[in-house]
C-alpha cells in the first residue's frame, strides 16, 4: 500500500492557555489536493505552520512519507521536514526586498548546499516553463507583478524539491484572471512534479476549482471532509451548508436557500459546550448545547460531526 503522503493524528496546537488546534486529524494522500477551509481565526494558519515545521505541536502526530517525525532523530526529522515547503499567501513575506529574482532562486539551493550547474538549470529551466523568462533575473521583488511574485515564491519552494506543498491562500489578493493562472499552474506542477498539496483558503470557488477532498474547520476542529463533490453538492454539516449558501457563485440553485450564521466564531479562549457550532446553528437542539459530536464516518465515505448531520434528506440523522 503507498504511504501518505501526510497525516496528521490528534493534533492539539496551544498558545498559552488558548487551544488553537484540538485534535484535528488529517490524511493528505499522493497527489492529491486536499482542501481546509474556515474562517479566519479558526486555526487553519495554525495547521499549516505546525505542517511546515514552523510550529510545534503540544502534543499529536505528524507523519511525513509514512515516517513518524516525533522519535525520530533530529537529522531525520529534518529531513522529513523539507519534504514540505510552505507557499504563503503574501509573497512580500517571503521575498527579501535586497535580493534579486535570481538570486532570490537561488537561494533554496545554497541553503541546502546543493548548488551546482546542474541544480540552477534545473530551477531556470522550471522557472522559465511558468513565464519567469531570463529578463527577469536581475529585478528585486518590487519591480514584479503579484503573478510574478507568487511564481517567484513558488519556484522557491519548488527548488527545495519538496513532495508536498502547503499553500496558504495562495491567490488572495489577485485578480481574477492572474488567479485563474496561478491555479492551472498549481495543477500542472503538481501533475508534472508528482507533487500533493494542502491547500488553505476561505475562497469556496476557488477550493471547488482546485481541490480532491476537502476538510471543513471549525475552532480547531475538523466538523466535515469528504470528497470536493461530496461537499459541494450534498454538505452534511449545517456549518458547511451555510458557508456554501453564503457562496452564491458555488451554486445558483442555493440562492433561495441561504443561512445566515448567528453571531461571530466564538473566541477559542472559551469554546462553548457541548458542539462547539451550537450557538450559531440553524438547526440545534438542546443535546447539542451539552454533548460534543463526534467525527463519525457515514455510510457515503465522508466524516461529520454532528448529531444530526443533513435535515435536506441526503444522508440519515446518525443519533436520535
Ligand atoms: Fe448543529 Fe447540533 Fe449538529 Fe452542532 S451537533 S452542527 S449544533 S445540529
Amino acid at each position: 500500500m503507498t504511504a501518505l503522503a501526510l497525516s496528521l493524528k490528534n493534533a492539539i496546537i496551544r498558545y498559552g492557555r488558548m487551544t488553537a488546534v484540538d485534535g484535528l486529524s488529517l490524511e493528505l494522500r499522493p497527489g492529491e489536493t486536499l482542501g481546509l477551509v474556515g474562517e479566519s481565526g479558526c486555526g487553519k494558519t495554525s495547521v499549516a505552520r505546525a505542517i511546515a515545521g514552523l510550529q510545534p505541536l503540544s502534543s499529536g502526530e505528524l507523519a511525513i512519507g509514512g515516517e513518524a517525525l516525533g522519535g525520530s532523530p533530529a537529522a531525520r526529522r529534518r529531513d522529513l521536514q523539507r519534504k514540505v515547503q510552505l507557499l504563503f499567501q503574501d509573497p512580500a513575506s517571503s521575498l527579501s526586498p535586497r535580493l534579486t529574482v535570481g538570486a532570490l532562486m537561488a537561494e533554496p539551493l545554497k541553503i541546502r548546499r546543493t548548488y551546482s550547474a546542474e541544480s540552477w538549470a534545473r530551477i531556470a529551466a522550471l522557472a522559465e516553463s511558468i513565464g519567469l523568462g531570463k529578463q527577469l533575473l536581475p529585478r528585486y521583488p518590487h519591480q514584479l507583478s503579484g503573478g510574478q511574485a507568487r511564481r517567484v515564491a513558488l519556484v522557491r519552494a519548488i527548488a527545495a524539491e519538496p513532495s508536498i506543498i502547503v499553500a496558504d491562500e495562495p491567490t488572495a489578493g489577485l485578480d481574477i484572471s492572474v488567479q485563474g493562472e496561478l491555479l492551472n499552474l498549481l495543477r500542472s506542477l503538481r501533475d508534472r512534479l508528482q507533487l500533493s498539496y494542502l491547500f488553505i483558503s476561505h475562497n469556496l470557488n476557488v477550493v471547488g476549482r482546485v481541490t480532491d477532498r476537502v476538510a471543513i474547520m471549525y475552532l480547531g476542529q475538523i466538523v466535515e471532509s469528504g470528497s470536493t463533490r461530496q461537499l459541494f453538492s450534498t454538505p452534511a454539516h449545517p456549518y458547511t451548508r451555510a458557508l456554501l449558501s453564503s457562496n452564491l457563485t458555488v451554486d445558483t440553485q442555493r440562492r433561495g436557500d441561504r443561512i445566515v450564521l448567528k453571531g461571530e466564531l466564538p473566541s477559542p479562549h472559551e469554546p462553548p459546550t457541548g458542539c462547539r457550532f451550537h450557538g450559531r446553528c440553524p438547526v440545534a437542539r438542546a443535546v447539542c448545547a451539552t454533548t460534543q459530536p463526534r467525527l463519525e464516518t457515514l455510510s457515503d465515505g465522508r466524516a461529520v460531526a454532528c448529531h444530526f448531520p443533513s435535515e435536506t434528506g441526503f444522508v440519515q440523522a446518525m443519533t436520535g
